[in-house]
């Protein structure tokens, strides 16, 4: 019998809670299944995944996050405010709403709606978690050999392997 170790083209399942600067809990997989991804392909957090090398089933770990290993620090830049008839006609704009907007250097941006202000519309392409320490406990699950399928679409389908996607 080996012991399975985390590492790059691993499927590894983790249960996981997140918590904020301020202790507060941003989200955890309690509750529900597990949090599948293969290791080595961005599919989480640049400073988790690196935590997880070399771990096995069982192991229990808090990592804490710096903002470039997480979502990145925040950039004042990134508030913009545009006209409002920039955005299509068909484009519900409300607060809270996500949409993508390209930058000048052609970099895709996902953007949120802050407020709109009569024909001007404040938006913010931060990530919501932009410049956070962030905190995890958690728990390895489970740890499997990636699928050929896994491996070409460079993510992890579900438990087994098997789980359908779009
Ligand atoms: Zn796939």
């Amino acid at each position: 019998m080996s012991v399975e170790q985390i590492g790059e083209d691993w499927v590894v399942g983790i249960h996981y809670t997140l918590k904020g600067e301020d202790g507060e809990v941003i989200d955890s997989s309690n509750g529900e299944d597990p949090l599948y991804f293969l290791q080595g392909r961005g599919q989480i957090i640049n400073g988790l995944e690196r935590a997880l090398v070399g771990k096995g089933i069982g192991e229990k770990l808090t990592v804490k996050v710096q903002p470039e290993d997480g979502y990145g620090e925040y950039n004042p830049a990134l508030e913009l405010t545009i006209p409002r008839n920039e955005f299509p006609a068909e484009f519900e704009l409300e607060e809270g709403s996500i949409f993508e907007l390209s930058s000048d250097e052609g970099e895709s941006i996902i953007a949120r709606i802050v407020f709109i202000d009569g024909e001007t519309v404040h938006v913010n392409g931060n990530h919501p978690l932009a410049g956070e320490i962030l905190t995890f406990d958690v728990e390895v699950i489970s740890i499997r050999k990636a699928t050929e399928a896994e491996l070409e679409h460079g993510h992890a389908h579900g438990k087994d392997g098997s789980s359908h996607h779009h």
